[in-house]
């Protein structure tokens, strides 16, 4: 009784079509699976993988952010990320891969370019990476990001909204939440780092991250 109540029409449906609406389900679903690793890991053979650093930042810039930007910008669900390549990757998985951690990537449809931060301390110089015939592909990446450092994603046209975000938003779902022990504020460790060492002293950030509270505990 209780079933009919709550199924209705959708799993009526599924019950007059049980078999053929799951069979193309699973079809649909293993060609995705398919296309984004490639046969060759099916098949066992060793495809080599590695963390790569990112930094998206909101606008064309030529030198690497102060700290004071870089809270801005993970606060506006950018800056620093680590993503797991592998080398036989090729544009439009890391095209898709960065929209994935950076949600706010997909205003910029593939209008960016990976730079990389080249000189000594402070603010760096940032030099453009040329993507190749095929775009920025792992085993490009791969030869040129071995120096540990991040490779900017810099936009090419237009900016990305600064607005900071709230502390639950989807771009920090994966990031764990820890609470600063100055002020109680509660974030997404990633930030954690960056703000204290403003905590208390720059009044405009601490509103900022105040706002982002209360828009998550609305
Ligand atoms: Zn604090």
């Amino acid at each position: 009784m209780t079933d009919n109540d709550s199924g209705s029409s959708p799993s009526q449906q599924s019950r007059t079509w049980p078999d053929p609406s799951q069979h193309s389900l699973k079809k649909k679903n293993s060609g995705k699976r398919r296309q984004s690793f490639p046969p060759d890991v099916k098949k066992g053979h060793s495809t080599k993988s590695f963390l790569m650093q990112f930094y998206l930042v909101n606008k064309h810039i030529e030198k690497t952010t102060k700290a004071a930007e870089e809270l801005q910008l993970l606060q506006a669900g950018m800056g620093r990320r680590t993503i797991n390549v592998t080398e036989d990757a090729d544009h439009l998985w890391l095209s898709r891969k960065l929209e994935e951690t950076y949600a706010k990537m997909i205003h910029l449809k593939g209008a960016w370019m990976l730079y990389k931060a080249v000189g000594g301390s402070g603010q760096r110089k940032l030099c453009i990476l040329p993507p190749e015939a095929e775009g920025y592909t792992g085993r490009y990446l791969s030869a040129v990001g071995r120096g540990k450092s991040a490779l900017y994603i810099v936009p090419v046209q237009g900016n990305l909204d600064m607005t900071p975000l709230p502390n639950c938003a989807k771009e920090f779902e994966r990031i764990p939440k820890v609470t600063c022990h100055t002020c109680s504020v509660g974030m997404p460790v990633q930030l954690l780092a960056a703000h204290v060492a403003f905590c208390g002293r720059d009044k405009i950030l601490d509103i900022t991250i105040e706002r982002a509270r209360l828009f998550c505990s609305r």
